[in-house]
């Protein structure tokens, strides 16, 4: 089988945040949301980032899509034959590229406007991006709606009119709806009740069929992204730690970080009994990370190096790289 290109490859990148401090505004240092992150995501398929909230997944989302302007690094995107550098486009050329990148927000309460129809909200894009007006627009929108498996009935209503899941779907028709190539879902499902994150999984799965669509998945929780991702990115502190092929990980991961998550990912099997890790304190401080391994102030694995040297990214499997000085010597526990 020959492998499909990548529709994203994301290469070097980084957002800080610089710290002021005094009257002068004496640069004293930065926050770094997101340093040094590489990956690739095949056309068709879906990335799974996963960690704990504030360990920059959100953030480096919002970089690739141009939300928040990385610092540094290369987001190479190929919506058609030719690559551009997403990092590298002025206003106006990122603007038409606006419509190949969609997102798909966590709040289906705050992410529509309230005094918007259903037909505004999920026009919105084809109007700002002049892709159809008029009957055209409507034929769309109503076309995309049914897609999502509302029907056109609800055109005219308004958000508060539905429940979680019925905006959760206004939310991706509106994403659907100028034909993207890419749709970053930011914890799409993480404000649903359970039985309606499985819908909403399925439904994503079939519209990606459906439309072609690839995804970057963004979710803290592991159980969600298993239905989803075809690979997952596991990040800590900034950085990817591992990432492998979606059964890879969740069978045999190399990170005691991946490890300690999967032990709290929820099982649906009641057979499937995993000892839960308790990690100690919190996800490091994006403004003072900790020497050598980030996550050695919180690994039960760890080792004098661990404190000294930053462990270099490996590929040990594969397909399946992680970051950690005794990957390939720990026996960790992963969910069969
Ligand atoms: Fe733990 Fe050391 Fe591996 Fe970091 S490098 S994950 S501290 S064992």
């Amino acid at each position: 089988m020959t492998a499909l290109p990548p529709l994203l490859e994301v290469r070097g990148l980084e957002k800080h945040y610089p710290i002021e401090s005094g009257f002068l505004r004496r640069n004293a240092g930065a926050v770094r949301a997101v340093d040094d992150v590489s990956f690739t995501v095949a056309k068709g398929t879906t990335l799974g980032l996963v960690g704990e909230s504030g360990c920059g997944k959100t953030t480096l989302g919002r970089c690739i899509l141009r939300i928040v302007e990385p610092t540094k690094g290369s987001v190479l995107f190929r919506p058609e034959k030719e690559v551009v550098d997403l990092v590298e486009l002025d206003d106006r050329a990122m603007r038409s590229m606006r419509c190949h990148l969609q997102m798909v927000f966590q709040d289906p309460y705050a992410s529509l406007d309230p005094r918007m129809t259903v037909l505004d909200i999920v026009g919105e894009p084809l109007r700002e991006n002049r892709l159809a007006d008029g009957g055209d627009l409507q034929a769309r929108v109503a076309r995309v709606v049914e897609a999502v498996g509302l029907s056109t009935e609800h055109l005219k209503r308004y958000p508060h009119a539905f429940s979680g899941g019925q905006r959760q779907r206004i939310g991706i028709a509106r994403a659907l709806a100028p034909d993207p190539k890419l749709i970053v879902c930011d914890e799409a499902v993480s404000a649903l009740d359970v039985s309606v994150q499985a819908q909403i999984l399925n439904l994503m799965q079939d519209l990606q069929e459906a439309y072609g669509l690839t995804y970057l998945f963004i979710a803290h929780d592991l159980a969600v992204v298993e239905h989803i991702a075809d690979q997952v990115a596991v990040m800590y502190a900034g950085q990817i730690v591992e990432m492998a092929a979606t059964d890879e990980l969740f069978r045999r991961p190399l990170h005691p970080y991946t490890e300690a998550l999967l032990s709290a990912a929820p099982q649906p099997d009641p057979e499937v009994r995993v000892e839960r890790i308790i990690l100690s304190g919190e996800v490091a401080d994006p403004s003072a990370h900790p020497p050598g391994c980030r996550f050695h102030p919180r690994c039960p694995y760890a080792q004098e190096i661990c404190r000294t040297e930053a462990p270099a990214a490996a590929e040990l499997a594969p397909g399946h790289a992680v970051s950690c000085h005794f990957a390939d010597e720990l026996e960790l526990e992963g969910i069969q």
